[in-house]
């Protein structure tokens, strides 16, 4: 086998107590489009689904070893805009452990953080030979056609920064597949290479608010993309850093801020190849799906066309201020899309604007979430705690707005300074302390670390987070309308959930 292209498993110390049950499992969508790639350039691929499978750093090496690949490619990326540092910790805790066992193993890393961060990630991976500083797709087939991997041999090789003894040594910059190469240069999802238990995709699991709060419905679960990247430039989002085409040893992800279209017949394929996999829980990854009709009312056409008896479950990310009428809803909802992500943000229209870089329109946010919930659509509504010029007073408004909405589905997040992103730029420029280890950058972690403002400390935007949680998900309103759409067994999910409580560790040094 050419290459075999390995997702970390990552998800105890990321999610606490709450992996075991309630934290999601998605498919890798990057590991399975590299790996379809490559194959349709003639090499031979495979994919180790570590988190998947629940495999530690063991009996990952023992599958890798009875696979016995000539290049081993950590692909690492995640479900939230943060996962891709986060999932660092699986793996480098692989690579080290590999590298450790077997040190003439050649090991390759691409990801947002190492898109980020490629020199600073090289120095401080030991065990990592090879990091790809963009999405890595040519790169990957001029890699893939040497026959030894040493690091003379990578001299030539665009888009990589490599390790030769103790020096880093960084290639010219590669280009991303462009708009007219998509369908013929990342022609889709290797699916056939996923491991499963008794039929396909079922190791994967959909979050619970997606699944209707009831597990049946979470399994089998697959992620899908029609789109890459964004053309908005928020200073806490990363997102972009995946369109990165030069060699800044610092990316800012609003520096690469732009979209990229698989065509609609293209894409359609593989929905319908997930359909006859029976997977009808799926997520459409796109960070912008509601944004361009051109692109997306041609694709709800299609799909509704497969939604026979509304079986499909499916959700997509909007902006507030991309919705445009209840009419392009009901299309929308025709096609199985029975969620929209928003990312709301903050009840503060001042904060908003700000961090969208003045993109976001003035809209009203009530209207526009009852306009989707008419349309039979359920709304997930994202905030973020602790973005530049919040207080306790701006937080608490956010808050009473997110209780107005009353939105089926509710996340904040404390605000990070994401590497990829401009907030983490102007953090670092400006002599604030960043987290250091991996884990200090997940949401769920014991020991994430936010960002603080003028007004507030970390740990104080962290505890009004975790409070906050709670707050909402015990809301006799909330509860009613859950009952109401999704009945009783649902409601009592979310009350088992809102048991787990999860520990931090800045809150504890807080109280000492
Ligand atoms: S609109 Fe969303 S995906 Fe786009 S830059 Fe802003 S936060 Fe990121």
């Amino acid at each position: 086998m050419n290459v075999l292209f390995v997702n970390p498993n990552s998800l105890l110390k990321n999610y606490q107590t709450l992996a075991s049950k309630y934290a999601a499992i998605e498919t890798p969508t990057w590991a399975l489009l590299l790996a379809e790639s490559c194959r349709s350039k003639g090499f031979k691929v495979g994919i180790l689904d570590a988190n998947a499978e629940g495999l530690n750093p063991e009996d990952a090496l023992k599958k890798i070893r009875s696979i016995k690949p000539s290049f081993i490619c950590l692909v690492v990326y995640g479900q939230n805009v943060n996962a891709g540092t986060t999932n660092m910790i699986g793996a480098v805790e692989l690579t080290n452990y590999i590298k450790s066992n077997e040190p003439d193993f050649r090991i390759g890393l691409i990801g947002s953080h190492i898109q980020a961060l490629p020199k600073e990630t090289m120095e401080k991976e030991k065990s990592i030979d090879i990091g790809f500083i963009n999405e890595g797709v040519y790169a990957l087939h001029n890699l893939l056609k040497l026959e030894d991997l040493s690091p003379p041999n990578l001299a030539n090789i665009n888009g990589i920064i490599f390790r030769d003894k103790n020096k880093i040594i960084f290639n010219k910059a590669e280009i991303v597949v462009p708009q007219n190469k998509m369908d013929e240069d990342l022609p889709g999802y290797a699916w056939d290479l996923l491991p499963f238990k008794n039929k396909p995709l079922d190791l994967y699991r959909a979050p619970l608010w997606h699944a209707e709060y009831q597990d049946e419905f979470r399994s089998p679960y697959a992620a899908i993309q029609t789109s890459i990247g964004c053309q908005f430039k928020c200073s806490f989002c990363m997102i972009n850093i995946i369109n990165k085409n030069d060699n800044e040893e610092i990316g800012i992800a609003s520096n690469y801020s732009g979209m990229r279209f698989w065509s609609t017949e293209f894409i359609i394929k593989e929905f319908k190849k997930l359909f006859n996999l029976g997977v009808y829980t799926i997520k459409i990854t796109d960070e912008m799906f509601l944004l361009n009709q051109k692109f997306y009312l041609p694709l709800c056409e299609l799909l509704a066309k497969e939604n026979k008896n509304d079986q499909l479950k499916m959700w997509a990310y909007s902006r507030i201020d991309t919705i445009k009428s209840p009419e392009i809803l009901n299309k929308v909802r025709r096609a199985g899309i029975k969620w929209l992500c928003l990312g709301i943000e903050s009840g503060s229209k001042k904060i908003r604007l700000e961090v969208s870089k003045g993109k976001f329109e003035d809209v009203d946010v009530e209207r526009i979430v009852r306009q989707i919930e008419d349309a039979d659509i359920n709304v997930m509504a994202n905030y973020i705690y602790g973005l530049p010029g919040d207080t306790k007073e701006t937080i608490e408004e956010t808050f009473q707005l997110s209780k107005n909405l009353n939105t089926l589905g509710w996340n904040t997040y404390a605000a990070m300074a994401l590497p990829g992103s401009q907030l983490y730029k102007e953090a670092k420029d400006e002599g604030k302390k960043i987290p250091l280890d991996y884990d200090e950058f997940s949401f769920h972690s014991y020991k994430t670390k936010p960002l603080s403002t003028k007004a507030l400390h970390d740990y104080q935007i962290l505890e009004l987070r975790d409070k906050k949680f709670e707050e909402y998900f015990s809301s006799g309103n909330f509860h009613l309308k859950i009952i109401n759409k999704f009945g009783k067994v649902a409601s009592e999910t979310i009350k088992s959930m809102l048991k787990i409580k999860l520990k931090r560790e800045i809150i504890e040094k807080s109280l000492l």
